[in-house]
């Protein structure tokens, strides 16, 4: 890989005629998705298949048929280095996954050390960078259990970011959130939108999504019903099951 042209030149994510199926249930049912340098949004209710098209675009769910590109790289071609591509990519769930018995400083140098070979000088300098990113300076020597949970989800953010990944995806990194702390995670999500980062982000926050998305796209059954900037698709949806959804929830 060459200079940003080439680069730029394919989307961070591509997604072409993507299908999945648990058994006899199909849960994707043809996923055509584009995400270009940009944030986008997945909305859509619960059991619609969200989390499971977050997780065929790194491969930790195999697509029944279809194809998913990060860059260049086809992740469904079965010479495709899957780990390489991976280290690429961070993702963030809804539950933090953290190592609960290392403290924070650990938990951000232990995949830099081990996956990416960084000296332990450069990965804690690293950490400690991106601790205070994330409004954590200082808290290297906490353990997950002495903080909160919207400081163990900005611990999780930044300990994808450790990583320097290329583009973060994201699952409902605030549904597990006591409400008064939902804002301070979204604001370190709002932050990294505006440095540029690509973000695939399924989120039932309404709000963020019109505020910071480039493209929100609504799934139900398994298809992509509509997709477009938010204020055509949260503002001003076109189609009947949006409309529906978006009464349920704003
Ligand atoms: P969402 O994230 O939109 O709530 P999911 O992608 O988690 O939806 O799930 C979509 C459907 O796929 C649901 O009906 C769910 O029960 C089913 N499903 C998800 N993962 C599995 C699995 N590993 N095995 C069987 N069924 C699954
Ligand atoms: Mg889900």
């Amino acid at each position: 890989m060459t200079g940003t042209d080439t680069r730029s030149a394919a989307p961070a994510i591509s997604i072409r005629g993507l299908h999945k199926s648990f058994g006899p249930v199909e849960v994707l049912k043809g996923i055509d998705l584009d995400v270009p340098g940009e944030v986008v949004c997945v909305i859509g209710p619960s059991g619609s298949g969200k989390s499971t098209l977050l997780r065929c675009v790194n491969l930790l769910e195999t697509p029944t048929s279809g194809k998913v590109f990060v860059g260049r790289d086809e992740m469904t071609d079965p010479d495709c280095d899957l780990d390489r591509v991976r280290r690429r990519i961070g993702m963030v769930f809804q539950s933090f996954n953290l190592f609960a018995h290392l403290n924070v400083l650990r938990n951000l140098t232990i995949a830099q050390i081990k996956v990416l070979r960084r000296s332990r000088t450069e990965a804690e300098a690293i950490a400690r960078r991106t601790l205070d990113r994330v409004g954590l300076a200082g808290r290297e020597t906490a353990f997950p259990a002495q903080l909160s949970g919207g400081q163990q989800q900005r611990v999780a953010i930044a300990r994808s970011l450790a990583m320097s990944p290329e583009l973060m995806l994201f699952d409902e990194p605030t549904s597990a959130l006591d409400p008064e702390l939902v804002g301070e995670v979204l604001a370190v999500m709002r932050g990294l939108a505006a440095e540029g980062m690509t973000m695939m982000v399924v989120t039932h926050e309404m709000a963020f999504a019109r505020d910071v998305a480039d493209r929100v796209v609504f799934m139900d059954g398994g298809v992509v019903v509509e997709q477009g900037p938010p204020e055509q698709v949260i503002g001003d949806p076109q189609q009947e099951r949006t409309r529906a959804f978006l009464s349920r929830v704003l």
